[in-house]
């Protein structure tokens, strides 16, 4: 659109790289998605709002995107290393001990509902596919088999991937060597302490609920070779970008990339140095000083318990696009609140430009398309709109800043002397990158909501605002005794009255 390269930080080269799509005119991306044993906390969930910016950005270039997230149902160890048990089990042993009558498969879709969920409250595009693990398992064995000769043996637990068969094991991750310094090394036989396995057959004596025939015995695929599988499977092999939490740059990822490179050379498809995807990108982590993100903990940081608290689940959607993605991110709940009332003072002036505007200006933006910024004849208020789009065009261009593209637009929405027709356009059009849902939303419907106070103390919105009702009229009587009652019952009942609040807001919860 305009001429701006977009430049993305790669893992792989711990560098800034010129974007080049591996198909002219295309954008393939493969995320690693949730393992459903669980709901996902919101740091999880500030990983998928990276892979939308990402797609969404990729589009607004011009880039055909073919997005795909995996639902991993089996073979994600409590250990991302070769440890532990498998999350999806332990859940649903779990379930049984508590004499739940729920199946490994319910567990499975009933996280994978919850965590779609999530996707829809946070505004996350659908991508063109989600793969479901246990749908490839026919495609995981014969991956498997395709490399189980030259870069894998058996031991009794399975099937196991000999690290110092590919090249540069590990670059990803820099800090891991081949002897797979930092790792667990709980299997006895490796012959590599970083060798992994791509198939673990179920112990004698012992039954998953999930479980398949192989070449190696019955048993269920691992997790790394979940994700080579279907990205490949959906995407061919390279595709372009792959992406994760930082936490999957040190394991998981150099994994599946030491099979693809396994995979590509056996089948002669790529140089053996190809790592599968040409990007590999990493969000880094949403922290929390009081371990409220553990999942353990009894209640942890889900999406819903911001909405049980009122806030509206775009408000988290926007302290992820405030920060950097490669900046870690500190939650709290007063940097929350903070953030509502900032995407509020968004939401009030685009609300206030629908109800100036009778149209938009949206041809700039096609000419633009089609022409590039210098070829477009315009009112200075065009100008004014192909300005702003090249100025944000810089910003997420470079490596997705977002923290800059929001100040972008709120300093063009500020701008009087542009009419509101273009400063509205302007704000739909750079919405469709932030994805702040800013043609609809609302100021009221930012208000902290007495979801809990509507359980604990029997409050509703349609109450409240029956109750300032009363008010207006009583002071508009100038009856100022029962004005000034209904105010002080409504404090009582943890109801703040905002006389003269320059957002607007007539009240909120304290
Ligand atoms: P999982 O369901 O454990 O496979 O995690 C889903 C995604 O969330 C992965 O991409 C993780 O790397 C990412 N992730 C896990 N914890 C955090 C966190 N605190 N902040 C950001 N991303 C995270
Ligand atoms: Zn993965």
């Amino acid at each position: 659109m305009t001429d701006t390269p977009l430049k993305l930080f790669n893992s792989l080269t711990r560098s800034l790289e010129v974007f080049a799509p591996v198909h002219a005119g295309e954008a393939r991306v493969y995320t690693c998605g949730p393992t459903v044993y669980n709901y996902p906390h919101i740091g999880n969930m500030r990983a998928y709002v990276f892979a939308d910016v990402l797609g969404r950005t990729l589009s607004w270039k011009g880039y055909k995107l073919t997005h795909v997230i995996n639902i991993t149902d089996v073979g994600h160890l409590t250990d991302d290393a070769d440890a532990g048990e498998d999350k999806m089990e332990r859940m649903a042993a779990q379930a049984k001990k508590e004499g739940k009558a729920q199946s490994i498969w319910d567990i499975a879709e009933h996280y994978k509902q919850a965590y779609w969920a999530d996707v829809k409250a946070l505004n996350i595009r659908q991508p063109a596919q989600w793969t479901v693990a246990t749908d490839y398992v026919p495609q995981m064995i014969e991956f498997a088999q395709g490399i189980a000769e030259t870069h894998c043996y058996e031991l009794e637990s399975g099937l196991y991937f000999d690290v110092s068969t590919v090249a540069d094991y590990g670059r990803l991750a820099r800090a891991v060597t081949e002897d797979g310094e930092g790792r667990i090394d709980a299997v006895d036989g490796k012959r590599n302490p970083a060798d992994f396995a791509i198939w673990r057959t179920t112990p004698p004596g012992e039954t998953r609920q999930m479980e398949w025939d192989s070449p190696w015995g019955r048993g269920a695929p691992g997790w790394h070779l979940e994700c080579s599988v279907m990205s490949g499977a959906v995407l061919g092999f390279p595709f372009d970008i792959h992406t994760g939490g930082i936490d999957h740059r040190e394991i998981h990822h150099p994994n599946e990339i030491a099979q693809n490179q396994a995979h590509c050379c056996t089948n002669g498809l790529d140089d053996p140095k190809n790592s599968g995807a040409r990007f590999w990108m990493h969000n880094n982590f949403l922290v929390e000083r009081s371990g409220k993100m553990s999942k353990s903990s009894g209640e942890f940081l889900r999406l819903q318990l911001l909405i049980d608290r009122g806030y509206h689940p775009l408000a988290y959607r926007m302290m992820c696009l405030q920060a950097h993605y490669r900046s870690e991110l500190e939650f709290s709940w007063e940097g929350l609140e903070a953030t509502v009332t900032r995407l509020k003072r968004l939401a009030m002036s685009v609300e206030n430009l629908r109800k100036q505007a009778p149209s938009t200006s949206r041809h700039v933006y096609d000419q633009l398309r089609r022409n590039g910024l210098s070829h477009v004849v315009m009112s200075a208020d065009d100008w004014a709109l192909a300005h702003v789009i090249k100025e944000f065009d810089d910003a997420i261009s470079n490596d997705l800043n977002t923290p800059l593209a929001i100040t972008i637009l709120e300093g063009f929405l500020k701008q009087k002397s542009v009419s509101p027709s273009s400063r509205l356009t302007g704000a739909i059009l750079l919405d469709e990158v932030l994805g702040l849902r800013l043609r609809t939303i609302g100021r009221k419907s930012l208000r902290k909501k007495p979801l809990r106070a509507e359980k604990d103390r029997m409050l509703t919105i349609k109450w409240i605002e029956q109750q300032l009702d009363r008010r207006r009229q009583a002071k508009s009587e100038r009856d100022f005794e029962l004005s000034d009652s209904i105010r002080d019952d409504l404090n009582r009942l943890g109801v703040e009255v905002m006389d003269g609040d320059p957002l607007g807001w007539e009240w909120k919860l304290s």
